[in-house]
């Protein structure tokens, strides 16, 4: 397939200069953007006209559990520990397959329809999410989870762990991964055997980490050590990690993560709704810290429109740090697009607009009256524009969106479907 999008009014490429390109086309042809520049000759099978539009390379979730559709709105104002046990973990037993993929093909679309073209899930019956991946055009980075009640000294878990893997490894747009839940949840052990399969097998590893003052006060207890200095411990901070909130943790170990190349998932919606805490991300970044954005699932959010975390995570610092100046909306910006890239070891691939990268591409209808005048269109990404300002998307060199219409799957029929399955789970 090739794609011309012609006459882009904006293109923030997210280049290594931040450059902000005016009145130019972009070429795409199979996965690839190969050409960006004025008048282009090249011929393509599909136009879209980038007239009134901004182009910018697809948002990355980088902490979701995408199924989790199923719960929106079922359990609010509840704090973590009490939303798991007594909502969140009861109805989760009873899930079968055909709920986690109707459940991720609704969040799919919810994504794609909001700007988000990568994400980065774990969550119960993998393949199903794989599956409603490959059929709405997602960009999936898939976790399979690690919990000791799965694991439970039977080996045939970690074989699982890996098969999975094997059996996705060589999929467009699937990337296998393993995600032991988080410290609480698994022993030394399963820890450390999650993160040798993800060695043996070069794929990132997704944990949750530091989330609660709870958390923290637990693991000095149980291993003398805060959450971070434990994972370093077992030797297993890297760049291959990603670290999910990481909300409790002190310079030292930001440091820790710093020097190790560790990313971090900042989830600020989800934190703030279950009243976590907030990260400390303008440290991070500070210390060089590579820190990703993520909506969380949709049961502590409630939806997975990525700018609300965009423009969302540069207000609390400012307001934490009464310091208008720090995390400008360019740092924001990168850390929806960029850095998550990043994170998922995707940096020469994904993130930005440039010649020979994937074409994960979105535009944004700026001929709205919440975006005019353009006096800094980086500031109205961040700032002014929603996920519903999002006009079309491009994955993998695919169109899934056009003028807001989903063209992989139907729209309508989906959300038929994830609804009676929404009845059939709750009445089982
Ligand atoms: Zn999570």
């Amino acid at each position: 397939m090739s794609i011309l999008v012609k006459d882009a009014s904006y293109v923030v490429t997210q280049n290594k200069k931040r450059q902000v390109l005016k009145d130019v086309d972009i070429f795409v042809e199979d996965n690839e953007i190969r050409e960006i520049g004025k008048k282009l000759k090249a011929k393509a099978e599909h136009v879209i006209n980038g007239k009134w539009k901004v182009v910018l390379p697809g948002l990355v979730n980088l902490h979701t559990h995408a199924a989790m559709t199923l719960f929106r709105g079922f359990a609010d104002d509840m704090d973590l520990f009490e939303w798991l046990n007594k909502r969140i973990w009861p109805i989760e037993d009873k899930l079968n397959e055909e709920d986690v993929f109707w459940g991720t093909m609704l969040a799919n679309i919810e994504m794609i329809k909001s700007g988000t073209t990568s994400f980065l899930d774990m969550y119960y019956f993998m393949d199903e999410v794989a599956k409603a991946s490959q059929k709405t055009g997602m960009r999936g980075f898939l976790s399979i989870p690690v919990t000791d009640k799965e694991f439970s000294g039977d080996k045939d878990r970690i074989t699982r762990a890996e098969s999975f893997i094997k059996k996705w490894k060589n999929t467009p747009r699937i990337y296998p991964s393993v995600g032991p839940h988080s410290i609480y949840l698994c022993s030394a052990e399963n820890l450390q055997k999650s993160d040798e399969i993800s060695k043996k097998n070069s794929t990132i590893l997704n944990i949750h980490l530091s989330e609660t003052e709870k958390e923290v006060k637990d693991s000095l207890k149980k291993f003398g050590k805060t959450p971070v200095s434990y994972m370093k411990k077992l030797g297993m901070l890297s760049p291959r990690l990603v670290t999910a909130h990481s909300i409790w943790v002190s310079e030292k170990e930001i440091q820790l993560l710093a020097k190790s190349g560790t990313n971090v998932a900042h989830c600020p919606i989800s934190n703030m709704k279950l009243a976590s805490g907030l990260a400390p991300i303008y440290q991070m970044i500070r210390h060089g810290v590579n820190v990703g954005l993520g909506t969380d699932s949709v049961a502590s959010n409630n939806n997975l429109n990525l700018f609300e975390e965009i423009k969302i995570s540069a207000l609390l610092q400012k307001m934490k740090h009464k310091d208008s100046k720090i995390v400008n909306a360019q740092e924001a910006l990168d850390m929806g697009t960029l850095n998550g890239a990043r994170a998922l070891g995707m940096k020469t691939k994904l993130g930005s607009v440039e010649n020979g990268m994937l074409a994960d591409l979105i535009t944004i209808d700026i001929s709205k009256p919440h975006l005019y005048p353009v006096h800094d269109i980086v500031s109205h990404l961040v700032y002014s524009a929603s996920g519903s300002d999002v006009n079309d998307s491009i994955i993998d060199g695919e169109i899934v969106m056009k003028d807001r219409k989903i063209m992989s799957v139907d729209e309508t029929e989906t959300i038929h479907k994830f609804e009676s399955q929404v009845q059939n789970l709750f009445s089982r």
